[in-house]
């Protein structure tokens, strides 16, 4: 067939959804114990939720924004490519910044964004995420940093590190961003193209570019800790006392600037050792400022994401992907069509009670073929229901295990199973 999926953007099926979908629970738990609710949005937002607040100047809204219209090209939307600012406006929309307490809330929704797909790398991708409003505290910042490190803590998860830096406020990061270009100005013949045109206005991006000579030009250029205002240096401080109380183990990284336009104070990002080129498990920092970017009146805010794939990628690297139980618990091998009258209405009541029962509708298949397919499925145990069984009013009961039967009476097949079989969830 010529027709596949688009690039970059995968099907998921089988054993892999599975393993995401153990690990999706896992992540759920954790930040629900944290206290964070969910929230979904929309695939579909309207261009300026990103255009006004990532940043005109980043790549996300240069140039990797799906851009959707529908028929009539009435509306201008966009495929979300991230969820903070999607986030914030829903916030806005439904007043809950309102509530004057600090309020919790966690997704995991897919993000579109159109780059190159590589390993770890993809157009279409999964982000949990969390974020934290309305508190303006320090005890915040080390409040979601700690939960990303637990998160992945309780994974299994051991081959990462996290990294920190304070990137100033609307106060201090202009003196910080002029110091920056002054010192990248003379240089500027050594940094890539992109960051040649982009350095007057966004001069910290440079920071965190990947091309080798800007890595070579920015290792000596000023950090930002001597720019600091008193209540950034005391907010960082804060934040990094917090993190040791609570036994944390980081490294303070100048370079972690974060791409996006918004950030302000506290910003990181935990890198895995697992991943290769693309090593960011996850990364976040506060956004006091992003909703103003609404109109609103601005309002304390944190948060990150994680990339679903990459931990995925990560847990498989360090061995630590979850054990499955078999799907189909149960097996009923039906031989004879009077067999199959029989097992079919006590198949579907097992799986209305929670029971897993796999049963072909097929009478004429044989024993060896049935016991080859209860093998291959997995399957715990396996009922025969043939002549003999029948003209006894039983079945044989096999437990694929121990490989141990027993003759059971078929009027208690259903409570013996029920019994013996977890159910699922
Ligand atoms: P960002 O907001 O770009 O820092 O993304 C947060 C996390 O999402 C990253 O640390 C990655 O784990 C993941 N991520 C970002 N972009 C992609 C992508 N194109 N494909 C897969 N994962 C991604």
């Amino acid at each position: 067939m010529s027709i596949k999926a688009v690039r970059g953007m995968h099907d998921l099926y089988g054993e892999e959804l599975r393993r995401w979908s153990a690990v999706e629970k896992k992540m759920r738990a954790v930040c629900e114990a944290f206290g964070y609710s969910e929230i979904r949005t929309p695939a579909l937002e309207q261009v300026e939720v990103f255009k006004q607040t990532v940043g005109d100047d980043t790549d996300i809204v240069q140039k990797q924004m799906y851009l959707v219209a529908n028929q009539e090209a009435t509306e201008k939307l966009v495929l979300r490519p991230e969820g903070t600012a999607s986030f914030i406006r829903a916030v806005i929309e439904h007043g809950l910044h309102q509530s004057g307490q600090p309020q919790r809330f966690y997704y995991n929704m897919p993000m579109f964004r159109y780059e190159r797909p590589q390993k770890g790398r993809q157009r279409q991708f999964h982000q949990l995420g969390v974020e934290l409003i309305l508190d303006p505290t320090p005890e915040a910042d080390a409040e979601v940093i700690a939960l990303l490190d637990h998160l992945f803590r309780s994974l299994g998860l051991r081959n990462f590190e996290a990294r920190i830096n304070a990137i100033g406020c609307a106060d201090c990061r202009p003196a910080y961003k002029k110091a920056l270009v002054d010192y990248l100005r003379p240089r500027l013949s050594q940094l890539c193209p992109l960051c040649q045109s982009r350095f007057e206005r966004s001069p910290m991006r440079v920071l965190d570019c990947k091309n080798e000579s800007c890595q070579a030009v920015i290792k000596d250029a000023p950090t930002i800790s001597s720019s600091l205002c008193d209540a950034c240096k005391t907010h960082h401080a804060q934040v990094l006392k917090r993190l040791k109380e609570l036994k944390l183990t980081f490294i303070e990284d100048p370079k972690i600037v974060r791409g996006l336009d918004y950030y302000n104070r506290t910003a990181f990002e935990f890198l895995s050792s697992s991943l290769g080129a693309q090593s960011a498990l996850g990364g976040g920092g506060r956004y006091d400022g992003l909703s103003s970017r609404f109109g609103e009146k601005p309002f304390p805010a944190i948060g990150w994401a994680v990339g679903i794939e990459r931990v995925l990628i990560a847990l498989e690297q360090e061995g630590l992907l979850p054990k499955l139980d078999p799907v189909n618990d149960v097996y009923f091998a039906a031989l004879g069509q009077q067999a199959l009258d029989l097992l079919i209405p006590i198949s579907i009541s097992l799986k209305k009670q929670g029971v897993p029962v796999h049963l072909l509708y097929e009478a004429d298949k044989s024993l060896k073929s049935h016991l080859k397919s209860a093998d291959k499925l997995g399957a715990q145990f396996t009922v025969v229901l043939g002549e003999n069984e029948l003209a006894q009013k039983k079945v044989l009961l096999k437990n694929m295990r121990t490989s141990e039967q027993e003759m059971i009476d078929l009027s208690n097949l259903e409570s013996t199973l029920k019994g013996k079989v977890k159910r699922a969830d």
